[in-house]
């Protein structure tokens, strides 16, 4: 607009000037009489013809003038441009025509301008970096919380799901993903666990920490969990929003699976009660029969021999049950004598086979060894490969219905050089989902109980025995209603016959 302006006013003076000088001249041309003689003197003429004359030179003047203000101001607009383009490197205007003061305005405000620029962009890049690191925190957050095997559920002031872990979800079956920021009854399908966590954010004390034993169901398992529960403090969950009126920001649940604990407590009772159950029996037998020959009772010496003879089969048997409780203990604790040496294995087989046979026969089961084709010697402790032969014939033989049949078999693995000792039967067989437990210590399949007695300790002292003790390896495959084949290896003696 000011460039219109300055543009139109060198235009005007030019044309003034112009039309004076024309003016006089035509008049002077068409009737120079008239301006001698006429109205209008000689000296007023001269005087017109000057005015127009210094009317076209300042018109003439000012029209150049102008015309090096307007590249003058081409110049200041492209230094302008040059500066708000870059900080460096533009080569410094000189003002002329007065334009000193307005490029020294220019030239403050770019200065300011870019200095708040500057400002804007460092700010940016804190904050992305502070956003990186948050967003760095959140997933290690996110990690732990996920490392967590027990599973945790944190609500938020408006009973929504505001974390939960990926054990949660497992556990009770929702989409982790969708869970965030739903309502609790939404994601969560189990109604004692809402109950609880609405009681426990109604109850509102952050000091107090509630447990709570509840059972799941989970893939048609049942499992029992201890739910611990504790509401939060107050707080504002949201920016610009109060929790209600309510006290707590939340409530924090965590679901601790506590089935194998409970199943192992309850195992421990009932051991302690099968011992004491195996202990009394032979006791109780060794006292009655001692009560009879102190009472005289036994009359004649056949008798007598006949009392001495129970009272030793039950004063071994009891050995036995205190020598396996103590010969696992002793595993356990690495102080157990371990007497090597060079045995036959099919001998030993062989000798339990037989001392096993006459209680087979009496379930009515086909008991067989498979001979073997060589005489395999590893360098073990006779009595315990012995003890870890009879257990598992022992298991056999109780675990499998009468018309059964158990095999016993040595197979030779001489590129790993190993023997593997094999007792198969066709009983009852094992779940898919107890035979990873069934060499732990106390742990009976709880289907079995009602089968045989048994004080769950048998398969933890054949472990012991074969892969503590002798650096063996013990395994199990098993199929419901189709029997079980427990098998062992045990590394050959270097020096073999
Ligand atoms: P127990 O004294 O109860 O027999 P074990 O430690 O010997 O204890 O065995 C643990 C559990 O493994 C048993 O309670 C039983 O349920 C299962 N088991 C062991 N051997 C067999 C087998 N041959 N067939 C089926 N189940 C078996």
């Amino acid at each position: 607009m000011e460039a219109i302006n300055v543009s139109f006013g060198k235009w005007l003076s030019l044309m003034v000037g112009l039309a004076v000088a024309t003016l006089v001249a035509v008049m002077q041309w068409t009737s120079p009489t008239w301006v001698s003689n006429g109205p209008v003197s000689g000296h007023v003429a001269a005087v017109a013809i000057t005015s127009g004359g210094i009317g076209v030179a300042s018109g003439l003047l000012h029209w150049m003038a102008m015309s090096r203000f307007d590249t003058e101001l081409l110049r200041v607009i492209g230094y302008v441009e040059s500066l708000g383009r870059s900080a460096v490197g533009v080569p410094r205007y000189e003002p002329r025509f007065g334009l000193a003061e307005l490029t020294a305005t220019v030239e403050r405000t770019v200065a300011g301008l870019r200095h708040r620029a500057e400002q804007l962009v460092t700010q940016r890049r804190e904050l992305d970096i502070q956003l990186r690191l948050a967003d760095a925190e959140r997933q290690h957050a996110e990690a732990i919380l996920n490392s967590i095997s027990d599973s945790v559920i944190v609500t938020d002031a408006f009973n929504e799901i505001a974390l939960t872990n990926e054990a949660a979800a497992r556990a009770l079956g929702f989409d982790r993903d969708a869970a965030a920021r739903r309502p609790v009854d939404q994601v969560i399908h189990d109604n004692t666990l809402i109950k609880l966590i609405k009681d426990t954010r109604e109850g509102g004390d952050p000091a107090l920490r509630r447990h709570v034993e509840h059972v799941v169901g989970h893939n048609g398992r049942q499992v029992v969990y201890d739910v611990s529960l504790a509401s939060i403090g107050p707080s504002n969950e949201r920016p610009g929003t109060q929790p209600h009126n309510h006290e707590t920001a939340g409530v924090v649940a965590i679901l601790r699976d506590i089935t194998r604990e409970k199943e192992i407590a309850e195992n421990k009772t009932e051991f302690v009660s099968n011992v004491s159950h195996e202990l009394r029996t032979p006791l109780s037998s060794i006292k009655a029969y001692m009560e009879m020959l102190i009472d005289g009772e036994a009359r004649d010496d056949q008798t007598r021999s006949e009392f001495y003879n129970i009272i030793q089969g039950e004063t071994n048997r009891l050995q036995r049950l205190i020598d396996n409780i103590l010969n696992i203990s002793r595993i356990e604790s690495g102080v157990v004598k371990v007497q090597r040496e060079y045995i036959s294995l099919a001998q030993v087989v062989t000798e339990v086979v037989d001392v096993m046979k006459p209680q087979a026969r009496a379930k009515q089961i086909e008991l067989v060894e498979v001979p073997s084709p060589l005489v395999f010697q590893v360098f073990a402790d006779k009595d315990m490969i012995a003890q870890a032969v009879l257990n598992l014939i022992g298991n056999a033989v109780k675990y499998t219905p009468a018309e059964g049949r158990i095999t016993v078999s040595i197979e030779h693995d001489e590129r790993h050089r190993q023997v593997r000792i094999k007792v198969a039967d066709t009983g009852v067989g094992i779940a898919p989902e107890h035979l990873p437990h069934v060499f732990e210590k106390f742990y009976r399949v709880h289907d079995h109980k009602k089968i045989a007695k048994g004080t769950g300790l048998g398969l933890a002292l054949v472990r012991q025995i074969i892969e503590t003790v002798h650096g063996g390896r013990i395994e199990v495959s098993s199929e419901v209603g189709k029997g079980s084949v427990f098998s062992f290896t045990l590394p050959l003696a270097e020096n073999r016959v």
